[in-house]
């Protein structure tokens, strides 16, 4: 299996990649989640012996030109591994602006493989983002009534995609509509076909229900790059599996077979402040487990006992016992570090990033004197800068913990289990699942 990989996807954020990992995962897939864009040696050695990799690119965010120079530079990584198929993976709520980036992204995929076709599923029904004659809906509401219609950075006002889609990129933006999806696989695959024939270059695909999904998954199994979420993730691995593309293993390869994490600590990092996440918290402090909360202020300012907390963590761990260090507070407290920080001149934004950085270097400081049996992440972005600075590098993606959470395997720096929870999700009881999971990863990493 060292020769070609099946699946080369390239992510828009750090949870819309393991989103789409998980889901590949859970079919079954021996999936790699990569952080950032590592040298072309280092990706071989790690992508070796998998079926699917997804690059986690943050280009969400960036100017439209950086995105698109960022999706070259990784679908050139992916191509040194003959892919059959790639995916630019974006938000099921198309989180974008008029000026893009899903829209560059496309044209650099499409110009980085010389295609001149690809199709747009954003929806993921079992989530309840669907599309219909190409306006797209979360739950019961128009994209453009949803919540995301206030988001600060990518205000989704449009609810019509192949509108919004057109503004974004040059090429011709076309619907392949309900009516061909529900006809079945060739019908819709006649309607690509006809579309491209009309010089439409991206095809905004209509899609309400799971069947639909697999309907689309079937049509587009033969293009070279799709484009979507992670619905893609749930429909083509079957699909490529009666195609025989599929080279099942059984044995364990030798990074992971050589855990041993008997005996130490494992380490809670939460700076999520979603509600379940406190809830989480909460539950972990009741059990009277070692909790350490950080005061944001002190943390950026460097106002606190800093050599006594990593001390103390160290010898906690060392001794076996699992940990929570965290800053999560409840929504008035944020509000009142918010404005505080507005005064120094840090917006949200800003203020977040600082904070989850600080949060990060203070658990890699704990972790260069103590070697620890796993480690669980609350908060996307927390996440994020964790995985950032602890140099984690590459997760091999297993099962899931609960819906939507995986365990995992870092083969960067630590080679240990890793949790990465987005903020809401998981039930209150989650950290002690979590925790017992990374306890025996063979059990869920394959
Ligand atoms: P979620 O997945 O719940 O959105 P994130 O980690 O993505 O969690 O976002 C939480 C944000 O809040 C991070 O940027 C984090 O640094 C920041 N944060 C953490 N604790 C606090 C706090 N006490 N006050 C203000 N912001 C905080």
């Amino acid at each position: 299996m060292n020769g070609r990989l099946l699946f080369g996807a390239v992510a828009d954020d750090d949870t819309g990649a393991s989103d789409l990992a998980g889901m590949l995962a859970e079919q079954r897939l021996r999936t790699l989640l990569v952080i950032d864009l590592p040298a072309q040696n280092q990706f071989e050695e790690w992508s070796a012996g998998h079926h699917a990799v997804v690059l986690a690119e943050g280009t969400r965010n960036l100017r439209a030109d950086e995105a698109r120079a960022r999706t070259r530079a990784a679908i050139q990584l992916l191509k040194s591994r003959d892919p059959r198929a790639f995916q630019l993976k974006y938000c099921s709520t198309f989180d974008s602006t008029p000026e893009g980036n899903i829209g560059p992204t496309i044209d650099a995929a499409l110009e980085e493989l010389g295609e001149e076709f690809t199709v747009a599923l954003p929806a993921l029904p079992v989530n309840g983002r669907t599309t219909y004659k190409g306006y797209h809906f979360v739950h019961e509401r128009l994209l453009s009534d949803s919540p995301m219609r206030e988001h600060p950075l990518t205000p989704m006002t449009e609810p019509n995609l192949v509108r919004h889609l057109s503004r974004q990129t040059a090429r011709r933006v076309g619907l392949a509509p309900f009516e061909s999806v529900e006809a079945g696989p060739e019908e819709l695959r006649r309607r690509f076909e006809r579309l491209r024939a009309d010089g439409v270059s991206i095809a905004v695909v209509d899609c309400l229900s799971d069947a639909h999904v697999e309907t689309v998954c079937r049509a587009s199994a033969d293009l070279r790059l799709v484009t979507g979420g992670s619905a893609f993730g749930q429909g083509l691995p079957k699909v490529w599996r009666e195609r025989g593309w599929v080279e099942e293993f059984d044995a364990q390869t030798a990074p992971l077979s050589s855990t041993d994490a008997g005996g130490r600590g494992r380490l809670v990092v939460a700076g999520s402040c979603s509600v379940a996440t406190r809830a989480q918290n909460r539950r972990f402090v009741l059990s009277g487990a070692p909790a350490f909360r950080v005061e944001p202020r002190a943390l950026l300012s460097e106002d606190f006992k800093r050599a006594s907390l990593v001390e103390t963590l160290r010898r906690q761990l060392a001794s076996g016992r699992d940990c929570l260090l965290y800053t999560t507070d409840e929504p008035a407290e944020v509000a009142r570090v918010q404005s505080w920080a507005a005064g120094e001149g840090l917006d949200v934004q800003a203020l977040g990033q600082r904070l989850a950085y600080a949060l990060a270097d203070l658990v890699a400081e704990i972790l260069v004197g103590v070697e620890v049996g796993g480690l669980v992440f609350a908060g996307g972005e927390t996440s994020g800068a964790l995985c950032r600075r602890l140099n984690l590098g590459a997760l091999r993606v297993g099962r899931n913990v609960e819906p939507g959470v995986p365990l995992c395997y870092s083969l960067g720096r630590y080679r240990l289990p890793v949790v990465l929870k987005s903020g809401n999700f998981g039930g209150e009881d989650f950290y002690g699942r979590a925790l017992e999971a990374a306890a025996r990863p063979a059990e869920y990493i394959f």
